[in-house]
């Protein structure tokens, strides 16, 4: 599958209410990322997708080392 488009970014965190996965809370749409649990940004499956506020994805990613 080829990465997501902002738009298609945009329409999977509207699809899941603009919340957070972690936190589980609403946030702005402009401060959601859609993270890849598989580190693979072609991998669009649902299931692999995680809808995590800027800084969860960043903090995520730092503690991951990658
Ligand atoms: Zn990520």
């Amino acid at each position: 599958m080829p990465e997501l488009t902002p738009t298609e970014r945009e329409a999977i965190i509207r699809r899941r209410g603009c919340r957070s996965d972690k936190d589980g809370r609403k946030h702005h749409i402009s401060n959601l990322e859609i993270h890849h649990k598989d580190r693979d940004p072609n991998s669009n499956d649902p299931q692999n997708l995680r809808v995590l506020t800027k800084e969860e994805h960043r903090e995520l990613h730092r503690r991951a080392k990658r």
